[in-house]
């Protein structure tokens, strides 16, 4: 009885995703196959979509399965960031068109990764694509240069990680409509009518292609991978190809292209605002000038990370905390060890 009334308060699309639903495997960063994505409409027409568990996860410091959004204007949708299996993608696809029967005429992936990306072939899939010329995916150069070149990888990757081996079974790569190119720091505008969507490359960040969404008018990001939560535990990223410095400076840049007053729609999480990316800078600050004067000292790695984490103890409620310093030390380290440091 109880159950049903808590499924009878939820919208079609949500009791459908809900129905399908497996058992989580706790030895998995999250399960794609447990994840069941709800929205929230953070502006007229702007929606964070989000795991129905993030908050509870999140305020556990425990990873959470990918977030989406979209944002509805006048001409169609613009979806931010396609989830990584088909039964997701649809739940996503589901929550939309309760919302309008507009078509899906872009979709941007916010990164090269599965968990971003795999789901584009069931928006192109949907049919939307004969309507208005269909749907466009819009990516990074180098983005799309990952998933033409290290698809495979990825796909064992997120089956490792988060999903069951059969749901990513059936992923192909589906090639970009529209490019971002360069690493210099570009602004692309879409213009959805009443809406106008920018599309912000900051420099490199996680990776040389991350893709940042942000309505201005609205004041309303959505970061991906590089602001992966919000709330009390501070969502650390990974520095998976190094390049401390270089994020640091990208997400500076970014910061100052929003406004203050802005809300996130984060990558892994319940939507947050601007405190969210402003905690990230600070760790990072805090993260740099730890490995900096370790490497200054001439302390090696094993002796580096134990510093670091000293120093870095009040980050320590997150789940991962030891795995994401591990990476992030290890990486800034070599950074560090390679670059002469500055003289001051
Ligand atoms: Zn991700």
């Amino acid at each position: 009885m109880a159950l049903a009334g808590i499924l009878s308060a939820q919208s079609p699309a949500v009791q459908k995703a809900m129905a399908s639903r497996l058992p989580a495997d706790p030895n998995r960063v999250y399960s794609t196959f447990n994840t069941v994505l709800i929205d929230k409409e953070l502006a007229p027409g702007v929606f964070a979509v989000f795991a129905d568990d993030a908050f509870e996860r999140g305020e556990k410091g425990l990873q959470v399965s990918t977030s989406s959004g979209y944002v509805i204007g006048e001409k169609g949708v613009l979806v931010i960031d396609a989830q990584q299996t088909k039964r997701l993608a649809t739940n996503l696809i589901e929550l939309i068109k309760e919302k309008t029967d507009k078509p899906i005429l872009y979709v941007v992936n916010t990164n090269y990764y599965g968990d971003h990306s795999f789901g584009n072939q069931f928006f192109v899939a949907e049919g939307f694509r004969i309507i208005n010329n269909g749907t466009k995916i819009i990516q990074h150069e180098n983005a799309q240069k990952m998933i033409q070149n290290h698809f495979e990888e990825d796909r064992v990757f997120e089956y490792t990680l988060s999903a069951r081996k059969e749901d990513v079974a059936e992923m192909q790569p589906t090639p970009a409509d529209i490019l971002i190119t360069g690493q210099a720091v570009s602004k692309t505008v879409i213009d959805l009518g009443d809406k106008q969507v920018e599309i912000i490359y900051p420099g490199r960040t996680q990776t040389d292609g991350n893709l940042f969404v942000y309505l201005p008018k609205e004041k309303v990001l959505f970061g991906g991978n590089s602001i992966p939560s919000g709330g009390k535990v501070v969502g650390m990223p990974w520095l998976t190809y190094g390049g401390l410095d270089e994020f640091l400076k990208s997400l500076q840049v970014l910061r100052k292209m929003l406004a203050s007053d802005s809300q996130i729609g984060s990558g892994h999480g319940y939507p947050t605002d601007i405190k969210a990316l402003d905690n990230i800078i600070v760790y990072f600050q805090d993260l740099q000038k730890s490995v900096r004067q370790a490497v200054n000292k001439g302390l090696d790695l094993a002796q580096t990370k134990i510093k670091v984490k000293q120093d870095l103890e009040k980050y320590r409620n997150h789940t991962l905390f030891e795995m994401i310093q591990d990476l992030n030390i290890e990486k800034t380290y070599q950074e560090y060890k390679t670059v002469t440091p500055k003289t001051k």
